[in-house]
């Protein structure tokens, strides 16, 4: 047997228990005639104590362990003298009698602790090391914990889980796909789904009525620090439903994850549109965790000789409670932040708001006091607040702003991680036109569903085409998207045609989808959560990498396993590939 008990499990009340435990060491340290070990496993850390004045060959034995190596004990479960309140089993320690090294170990790399010395590159080069640490631990251990609760709650609302193929043809959903060569078929290739979408459909075409699936998806996109090539999905398709019904079901999860995981309890959430969304936050995944809205001073501003404000489309401002004791240093460099190539401001405006009523900005010469306190009146400014202003195209200027309202949010503390707001954004434009091309493209997928009164529109003006479709924000990150499909053959052609698709190619990439839509398809609709953000979001966290067990590096590389790589060129020839195209 190699243990009665784990190593986070012994409290005072198990004193004089004769106990076996297993684990790692993660500690040593000796003093005069004593020796103490730290053991680890899971579960928690446990101390380990050999006297030499008991046994003097045991603790030769116990001097002689490295870190990392694994460990039986058998010993006696004794109260501590110098008890340790910051770990559960600090209260006892265990005498040992008897010692077995079951395994020994290299020195690690790097240490194993809550806070490591260990660099990224060397973390993620030993990862099965660094999951031994508590903190990556307890990541895995939260992202199995939300993922019960999900199938519990969509369990009990009689969803089913049904598995789909990862070998398929390619998606379109915007992103790249990864390709997989048939050696079976030369010169054919399979593609890993971006999603399940056209299956989940398909399963509604079944009757399956209510479908969900955890599960991998893959697109082959740049990555960031909330990306990764693979990553997971909480996949949903419901029969018989209107997006009132999705978004209710779905708040519901959202509710029950949040209580059950994070003991929050999150009030029903707030719905604003896509064109509203734009408006006030100039982002379609806005951070409504504070207010901080655009105000729109494009017309106050105008016809007082100053260029920039004439010249502009639209001109925004915020305002930045309590900023006005900022230094001209601080506003030199805000003004330098906003002017980095990533943002793309030509330079930023700003007022103080003095203590007494009157107003100090940078285009003193442009203005009066009633212009500018005009200014503070739209932008609902006090005494003491800061106005800072932006200018430009519409487009451009609302996405510079909502760059500058963020970082404003991060620097006056608003963004706080332990404050959880949700909210819906819906009626999404349908189509979105690419600047070069020219061509539409479908802003949520091809299959989503344009609202019945809009449909006409299809031959008139597609980009004024509002969609049934969601999104399910959280803290500023997009966790979650969805739509009401289109489930009419005819209508599903005319938007493969508006998507610059001749008959031929849509029957190419999607016969399938378009003949199962013959056989009786119900109305359907559906959503996809991002499962690896939702966990990052729970543990705090900003990057999704911490959440998965084995992720990938920003070159998409596991550095563990060293992949990609080169194969060897007899695959290559099964495959049909020659890589020098001869
Ligand atoms: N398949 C979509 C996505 O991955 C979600 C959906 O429409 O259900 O974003």
């Amino acid at each position: 047997m190699f243990r009665t008990h784990h190593c986070g499990q012994l409290r005072i009340t198990d004193v004089n228990k004769t106990i076996t435990l297993s684990g790692w060491v993660a500690k040593r340290r000796d003093f005069g005639g004593l020796t103490f070990v730290d053991l680890r496993d899971r579960y928690g850390i446990t101390q380990l104590s050999f006297n030499e004045e008991v046994n003097a060959d045991l603790i030769q034995h116990a001097r002689q362990l490295g870190r990392e190596f694994v460990i039986k004990i058998e010993g006696l479960v004794t109260e501590r003298s110098n008890k340790n309140s910051k770990i559960p089993t600090g209260d006892i320690e265990i005498v040992v009698h008897s010692l077995q090294v079951l395994n020994v170990s290299l020195t690690p790399p790097f240490t194993i602790e809550e806070n490591t010395d260990g660099g990224d590159d060397i973390r993620m080069q030993y990862r099965y090391l660094d999951l031994r640490r508590e903190p990556v631990r307890n990541n895995l251990i939260l992202r199995h914990q939300v993922a019960k609760h999900v199938r519990q709650y969509l369990d009990q609302l009689d969803f089913i889980e049904v598995e789909t193929p990862v070998l398929i043809k390619s998606t379109p959903e915007g992103a790249r796909d990864f390709v997989v060569p048939s050696r079976m078929n030369p010169g054919q290739f399979y593609a890993l789904p971006q999603s399940p979408q056209t299956f989940k459909q398909l399963l509604m075409v079944s009757g399956f009525d209510k479908y969900y699936q955890i599960v991998k998806c893959f697109r082959d996109e740049d990555l960031r620090a909330d990306r990764q090539p693979e990553f997971t999905q909480i996949d949903c398709e419901l029969s018989f439903v209107e997006q009132e019904d999705i978004l209710r079901i779905f708040e519901g999860l959202v509710q029950h994850l949040f209580s059950q995981v994070k003991g929050v309890e999150i009030v029903q959430l707030p719905r604003i549109t896509y064109d509203e969304a734009m408006t006030w936050y100039g982002n379609d995944k806005p951070d409504i965790r504070f207010e901080m809205k655009f105000n729109y001073l494009t017309e106050l501003t105008k016809g007082k000789n100053f260029p920039v404000f004439d010249a502009a489309e639209t001109v925004l401002g915020i305002c930045a409670t309590g900023c006005a004791t900022y230094t001209r240093k601080q506003l030199d460099e805000l003004t330098e932040w906003v002017k980095r190539p990533q943002i793309g401001a030509k330079g930023l405006v700003y007022v103080f708001c003095q203590a007494d009523g009157t107003f100090k900005s940078s285009v003193d010469k442009f203005y009066t006091q009633e212009d500018l306190a005009e200014w503070a009146k739209v932008c609902n400014a006090q005494p003491g607040d800061l106005l800072l202003l932006l200018s430009g195209d519409t487009k451009k200027v609302q996405k510079q702003m909502s760059e500058l309202r963020l970082e404003m949010g991060e620097r006056l503390g608003y963004r706080d991680k332990t404050v959880f707001k949700a909210l819906w954004v819906l009626d999404f434009p349908l189509l979105e036109r690419d600047e070069e091309s020219g061509r539409w493209h479908a802003m949520h997928h091809p299959f989503t569903s344009p609202k019945p009164s809009d449909i006409p529109l299809l031959d008139t003006n597609p980009g004024d085409i509002k969609a049934n479709a969601y999104d399910l924000v959280i803290n500023g990150v997009e966790i979650g998207g969805g739509s009401i499909r289109i489930f009419d053959k005819q209508l599903q052609a005319k938007m493969f045609k508006t998507l610059g698709f001749t008959d031929e190619e849509a029957r190419y990439q999607f016969g399938f989808l378009m003949n199962a839509f013959e056989y009786g398809a119900p109305p359907h609709g559906g959503i996809a959560l991002g499962f690896d953000r939702l966990c990052s979001l729970f543990g705090g966290a900003d990057s999704i990498r911490d959440f998965i067990a084995f992720p990938k590096n920003n070159q998409g590389r596991d550095m563990m396993i060293d992949a990609p790589s080169t194969i060897h060129s007899q695959q290559l020839n099964e495959l049909g590939i020659n890589l020098l195209g001869n």
